[in-house]
C-alpha cells in the first residue's frame, strides 16, 4: 500500500518536472512515506531524519516532506515539528494527494505543518508514476473497519471505503494495454470490497475479481490482503474457475489460539480458518499460501504459542511473515495486563522461525523436477540470471541469452539452495 502510495506522490512529482534519484545528496526534495505498524518503521523514520538533518544543513533549498501513516498520528506529527524544526511539509494518509499544493508552498519558502484531515475520500485520476516492471498495484479500497486489537491501521487508514467498479476496471484495461502483465489489487481487506456499479448493482469482491480477471488476454491478477473471516465460498470459487487468477492466497492466521484470536478480535477461531484452509485446497490442490503470524501479543502462554506451532504445521505454508507484537498507542491490545517480556517473545520467534524454515524446506525440495509456468519479472544483464514466478508465488532463478522480463515461460526446478529455487527453460 505504501509503496503504490510512494508512486502516486512521484507521480506528482513527476508533473512538476522532478526526476527520479536514488543519491539522496542530489535530491532537491525528499519525502519520506512513513509507516507505523510497529516500532521499528517508527524508529527507521527517526534515524533516517537525523541523517536528512546533516544533509539540510549543507544544501539549502533542500525541501523536506514527511508523510504517510505515521504522521497521520496528531502526536507524532507534533514530535516530528518539535524536534525536526528543519522538516518543511508534514501531512498524513488522508490528503497525499494534496502534496503539490504544499510543495508549492515550499517552494516559496513557507512550511506545511499542520495538516490533519480525519476522513479520507477515493481520489480517483491521480497521476501515478509507476515501477517499471511486470507488476502493477491497483488500489480497490481504503481504509478498514476491522480494528483488530494490536493494529493501528484503522486510527491512520480511516473507515473502509471502497472505489467504484468501473473506475478500478478501467486502470486495469489501461494497464493491461501498456504492457503490465500482472496486476495485483490491493485493500487491507480486499474481502470486505463492497460498491455499486453504474446501474446502481451491488458488486462485491467476488463479482469485481470476476471482471477484473475478464480481459482478453493473457496476464495474472494478485490480490492482497484478505481477512480469513471474510473469505467466501464465491471467492474461492472465481479463483479456482479464472485462468487468469493465479492460485495463491495471502491468509494472515496470526495466532492458532483461538483464547488469543478473540483477544485479537478477529473473528474467527482456528477451526474455521482451517475449514477455509480446507475448502482452498478442495478447489486448487497446488495453491501456494502464505500468512502473517504474530507472537508475543498479550497474554500468550507457552500453551497459546504450541497452538500457533500446531496451526503452521498443519497448513504447511510456502512463506510467512512473521512479527512480534509491538505495542501500537490507542490499540485495544497497547493496555491489555500480561504484555509478553522481550525475551519471551524473541524466543518464541526464533521457534517460530525454525519450524517454518523446516517446512519451507521441505515444501521446496518437493518441487524439484517438476515444471512450472514462470512470468519472468527481473533479469540480470551481467550474469544472465532471469528471475520469476510460478503461479503459485514460488520465486524461481534460471539462466536466459535476453531479457525475457514480461514473457510466460515454462520453467523447470532442477535444484534448490535452501529455500530458493533454480531452474532452466523448457524447449
Ligand atoms: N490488512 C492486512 C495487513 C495488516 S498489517 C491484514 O489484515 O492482514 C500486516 C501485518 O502486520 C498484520 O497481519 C500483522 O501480522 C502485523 N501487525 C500489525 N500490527 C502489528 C503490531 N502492533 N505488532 C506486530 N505486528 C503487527
Ligand atoms: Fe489491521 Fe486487522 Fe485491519 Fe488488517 S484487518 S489492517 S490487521 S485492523
Amino acid at each position: 500500500m505504501n509503496v503504490h502510495e510512494s508512486e502516486k506522490l512521484a507521480g506528482i512529482l513527476d508533473a512538476r518536472g522532478y526526476l527520479e534519484t536514488n543519491e539522496r545528496q542530489e535530491a532537491d526534495i525528499l519525502v519520506i512515506n512513513t509507516c507505523c505498524i510497529r516500532e521499528n518503521a517508527e524508529n527507521r523514520v527517526l534515524g533516517n531524519l537525523g541523517y536528512i538533518k546533516k544533509l539540510k544543513e549543507n544544501k539549502r533549498g533542500l525541501i523536506v516532506a514527511v508523510c504517510g501513516c505515521m504522521t497521520q498520528q496528531k502526536d507524532a506529527a507534533q514530535r516530528i515539528k518539535a524536534r525536526c524544526p528543519f522538516v518543511d511539509i508534514i501531512f498524513g494518509t488522508h490528503n497525499f494527494f494534496m502534496f503539490g499544493e504544499y510543495l508549492d508552498a515550499a517552494e516559496k519558502g513557507k512550511k506545511v505543518l499542520d495538516i490533519l484531515e480525519t476522513e479520507g475520500d477515493t481520489i480517483e485520476g491521480m497521476r501515478v508514476k509507476r515501477a517499471h516492471g511486470v507488476n502493477a498495484w491497483v488500489n480497490i479500497m481504503y481504509g478498514c473497519d476491522n480494528y483488530c486489537a494490536y493494529c493501528v491501521v484503522p486510527l491512520v487508514r480511516g473507515r473502509e471505503r471502497s472505489r467504484k467498479p468501473e473506475a478500478i476496471l478501467e486502470e486495469v484495461e489501461k494497464l493491461l494495454d501498456s504492457g503490465y502483465k500482472e496486476i495485483t489489487l490491493l485493500g487491507q481487506n480486499v474481502n470486505s470490497y463492497c460498491s455499486e456499479d453504474k446501474f446502481g448493482r451491488k458488486v462485491d469482491f467476488a463479482r469485481l475479481l470476476e471482471r477484473a480477471a475478464s480481459f482478453n488476454q493473457k496476464y495474472r491478477l494478485r490480490f492482497t490482503t484478505s481477512h480469513p473471516k471474510d473469505f467466501t465460498d464465491d471467492v474461492i470459487q472465481v479463483i479456482a474457475h479464472n485462468p487468469n487468477i493465479p492460485e495463491f492466497i495471502h491468509l494472515p492466521a496470526q495466532s492458532g489460539s483461538d483464547r488469543i484470536l478473540a483477544l485479537m478480535n478477529r473473528k474467527y477461531t482456528s477451526k474455521q480458518y482451517l475449514s477455509r484452509i480446507d475448502t482452498i485446497r478442495k478447489y486448487m490442490p497446488d495453491v501456494g499460501l502464505s500468512s502473517d503470524i504474530m507472537v508475543g501479543f498479550p497474554t500468550e502462554t507457552e500453551s497459546d504459542f504450541l497452538d500457533t506451532l500446531r496451526l503452521i504445521q498443519e497448513v504447511r505454508y510456502h512463506n510467512l511473515y512473521t512479527f512480534i507484537f509491538s505495542p501500537r498507542k490507542e490499540t485495544a491490545a497497547y493496555a491489555m495486563e500480561g504484555q509478553i517480556e522481550r525475551a519471551i517473545a524473541d524466543e518464541r520467534f526464533a521457534r517460530l522461525i525454525e519450524v517454518q524454515t523446516k517446512i519451507g524446506l521441505e515444501l521446496t525440495e518437493g518441487l524439484i523436477g517438476k515444471s512450472f509456468e514462470v512470468l519472468c519479472d527481473t533479469y540480470l544483464e551481467k550474469t544472465g540470471v532471469s528471475r520469476g514466478k510460478t503461479r503459485a508465488g514460488r520465486i524461481i532463478s534460471f539462466k536466459t541469452h535476453a531479457d525475457l522480463t514480461g514473457q510466460f515461460l515454462d520453467v523447470e526446478v532442477t535444484h534448490n539452495k535452501n529455500t530458493n529455487l533454480f531452474g532452466q527453460v523448457k524447449k
